[in-house]
């Protein structure tokens, strides 16, 4: 023992775990507990650990002992603990035990920021939204997946030839593009340079419409071992502008460079969902019609964009941030825990954002409102989260705007789903926010105060109560489309004749149609169902608008292309009474317009 020359703590125990004996790193090691068993220095939690360790020993004894290894945390002299690995054994001629420590605590700190920087790429690599491949030229496998978080989703996992043959079999690819899929193939095999593609295919999709892809192959070595890795991205429509070209994927608010609401909203789910001690904030610009109408569209675009770089600078890399609406923003902080950091932040981003554009603005500084909840301290879901967190910013645009207000339960009132509200949560992603719902109202009284003109704003504002992509209003004879979100659609063209067909109209209740899964439609209404499919609808809601003596005279429609899904009751009913209020103003403009005629 002795003649030990370890650099880690050895040592001799009695019975009790009392050292009786050990190299000078041991005695360092124990210091001030010299005169007490190990059981004292080790973490609470860890002594069951010790004296299991031990009595495994114990069970050894008299035969040729084998080492009994077990992981665990001693106090050091700054009161704190470290991790050591501790060897512990029975010897021959001695009643008690020889230990070894090596302190691994450095390992373990290095281990946890690999594993934390490791799951903080995963979280970029999701967040990017594009897809990813990896080929092996030893054997010519190929996978292409997406990154979601912890996994890897595949999209395929084949022979590269085999998912070649495939694609072009398939059709997933553009025959106008084929030339270019097939120098890509060639350049991912040879895999000797760093190259980009763009070519239009389906793949990603499958089926759905087709989209423009930008493939970068990018070979690499790891350990002698070839692979030749690729960024998969979808860009909507090739510009030639590097800026509009990058702005890709689906995930990313182009106008502010951070996340749209489909990327903030998936992101903050997963968050809540693996426990994370997040914070959701909503933040919405005050008075935001203001800016636009005393400064013009432009500079409020410009201050949208200021306010998403001032949430960027103040939160760092402590959280993620997200455009979920015109002037509306989510962010999701780590380390909520700390209510002091909590305020910390949120102080930081309301001083910041009443700075900008002084010069412009003068006295009518820009300014934000604030909710936030909590998670695990609010709710452990998110959308009960996200909603409390509207509720929050609700509450303080009406005590005077200006402020932030972190919900707190005995300060601002229990907040929990009702009965009612259920039907809305129970389905996936089918939530609206409470404040979504008031600027509905407000709009669609709009609409009635001051006639069509507003049709534009309704339908954004029903788009986002239901959650749904697109929002359409045909009229007339010819069933013109009158009013559209988003707008661009308004030059969308659709054969809509099927929809007059005599078969289609039976499908209607009451003047309303809802189709949860289109996939129904595909024997019975084949016309109608290719008709969506084109288009990449999932989901319909329609609702006939009629003329004075009762005729169809047109129709509202909304539809939603993401994801097949049930309107809940309460959805349908705020649908079907926006039709029957826009119905009623279209009647009475067309006979304003009659009798301004007759005149
Ligand atoms: P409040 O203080 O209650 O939030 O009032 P507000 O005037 O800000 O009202 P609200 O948040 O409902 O208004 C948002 C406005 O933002 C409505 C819309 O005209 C405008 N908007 C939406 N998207 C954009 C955009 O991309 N650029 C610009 N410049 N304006 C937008
Ligand atoms: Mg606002």
């Amino acid at each position: 023992m002795e003649n030990i020359e370890a650099i880690y703590p050895v040592g001799r125990l009695d019975k009790s775990l009392l050292v009786v004996g050990g190299n000078k790193p041991m005695y360092e090691f124990i210091g001030k507990y010299i005169y007490s068993p190990l059981y004292k220095m080790v973490l609470e939690e860890d002594v069951d650990k010790l004296k299991n360790a031990v009595s495994c020993c114990n069970l050894h004894s008299g035969t040729q002992a084998e080492d009994v290894e077990e992981c665990l945390h001693f106090i050091n002299e700054q009161g704190r603990y470290d991790t050591y690995l501790v060897a512990l054994r029975r010897i021959r001629d001695f009643d008690g035990y020889e230990i070894e420590l090596q302190n691994v605590s450095e390992n373990v700190r290095q281990i946890g920021r690999i594993g934390s920087q490791v799951g903080m790429l995963r979280d970029y690599l999701t967040v990017s939204g594009n897809a990813l491949f990896s080929y092996r030229p030893a054997d010519g496998w190929f996978k292409l997946f997406w990154m979601d978080y912890e996994q890897e989703v595949d999209i395929c996992d084949m022979l590269f030839e085999q998912w070649r043959e495939q694609a072009v079999r398939e059709k997933l690819i553009s025959e106008k593009d084929r030339e270019a899929f097939d120098s890509f193939c060639e350049a991912v095999k040879s895999g000797d340079q760093e190259q980009t593609y763009i070519f239009r295919g389906n793949m990603l999709n499958r089926g759905k419409s087709e989209e423009t892809y930008r493939v970068k192959i990018q070979p690499r070595m790891y350990v002698g071992q070839k692979r030749v890795l690729g960024v998969w991205a979808v860009i909507k429509k090739r510009t030639g502008n590097n800026a509009d070209d990058y702005a890709e994927g689906n995930h990313l608010d182009s106008m502010t460079k951070i996340l749209n609401r489909k990327g903030i909203m998936e992101y903050a789910e997963a968050k809540v969902a693996k426990g994370a001690d997040v914070a959701v904030m909503m933040l919405d610009i005050d008075n935001f019609k203001n800016v636009n109408d005393t400064y013009g569209h432009p500079f409020g675009d410009a201050v949208i964009t200021a306010v998403a770089d001032v949430i960027k600078k103040v939160i760092g890399s402590s959280g993620v941030a997200g455009r979920v609406g015109g002037d509306e923003f989510m962010v999701i902080l780590n380390n909520s825990g700390d209510e002091l950091a909590l305020r910390n932040y949120l102080r930081g981003i309301k001083m910041n954002v009443g700075t900008l554009f002084l010069d412009k603005v003068g006295n009518n500084k820009i300014a934000c409102s604030i909710g936030v909840s909590r998670n695990k301290v609010d709710s452990n879901d998110f959308k009960e989260l996200y909603r409390i967190a509207d509720r929050a910013l609700y509450l303080a645009k009406e005590k005077g705007k200006n402020r932030y207000i972190i919900y707190k339960p005995e300060l601002h009132g229990a907040f929990r789903l009702s009965e009612g509200d259920r039907d809305l949560t129970d389905i996936k992603e089918a939530f609206y926010a409470e404040r979504d719902l008031f600027a509905f109202n407000r709009s669609l009284s709009d609409l009635v105060l001051k006639g069509s003109g507003e049709l534009t704003d309704v339908l954004e504002k029903m788009a986002h109560v239901l959650t749904v992509s697109r929002a359409r209003v045909f009229w007339g004879e010819s069933r013109k489309v009158i009013g559209a979100y988003p707008l661009s659609l308004m030059e969308d063209k659709y054969n809509e004749a099927c929809f007059e067909r005599e078969e289609y109209v039976q499908l209607f209740r009451n003047d309303m149609l809802q189709i949860g899964n289109l996939n129904a439609l595909e024997y019975s209404m084949p016309e109608a169902y290719h008709l969506y499919r084109e288009k990449g609808v999932c989901s319909v809601l329609q609702h006939y608008l009629r003329d004075e003596e009762g005729n169809r005279k047109g129709f509202v429609t909304v539809e939603e292309c993401s994801q097949i899904r049930g309107f809940p009751k309460l959805a349908v009913q705020i649908f079907e009474s926006m039709c029957k209020v826009l119905n009623a103003v279209l009647l009475r403009e067309e006979k304003e317009q009659k009798k301004a005629l007759d005149n």
